[in-house]
């Protein structure tokens, strides 16, 4: 788990070089979200997108929906805010995410209580805007 978080968010460049010193490869550190995409999705998501959660975007990291290890691309469609905890411990609380033509949706886990319906995430602060409009 700590592995996979690490993964997710940390910036691991590796850098291959020779006994003599000759730098022969140097990887990219393309599965870590710019900041044009973080803040891309930070407008999107609003802050952790868990729901009860309150934390704010600026103090969240970028989750790969579908883990960049297994395919997952380092894209908006594929990348969500969630505080710390809710990143680091998503695997043993169990709510499930996935996402719906680029907009985030969250599955309550078994325990919570509710009915495990996909719901789209209502932390965006453009979705509140527009919802409240409606009303
Ligand atoms: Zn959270």
């Amino acid at each position: 788990g700590v592995a996979r978080h690490l993964a997710c968010s940390g910036v691991i460049q590796r850098v291959t070089s020779r006994p003599g010193g000759r730098i022969v490869a140097i990887g990219t550190e393309e599965r870590v979200f710019n900041r044009h995409q973080r803040r891309a999705i930070a407008l999107r998501d609003g802050r952790c997108i868990i729901p009860g959660c309150g934390v704010p975007a600026g103090w969240c990291e970028i989750h790969h929906v579908t883990e960049h290890a297994r395919g997952g691309p380092t894209h908006t469609d594929n990348g969500v805010l969630l505080c710390w905890y809710h990143h680091r411990f998503l695997d043993r609380i169990g709510w499930q995410l996935r996402m719906n033509a680029g907009v985030p949706e969250v599955q309550a886990p078994p325990w919570h209580g509710t009915d495990r319906r996909w719901r789209a995430v209502t932390t965006s602060p453009v979705r509140l805007k527009k919802r409240l409009l409606r009303t």
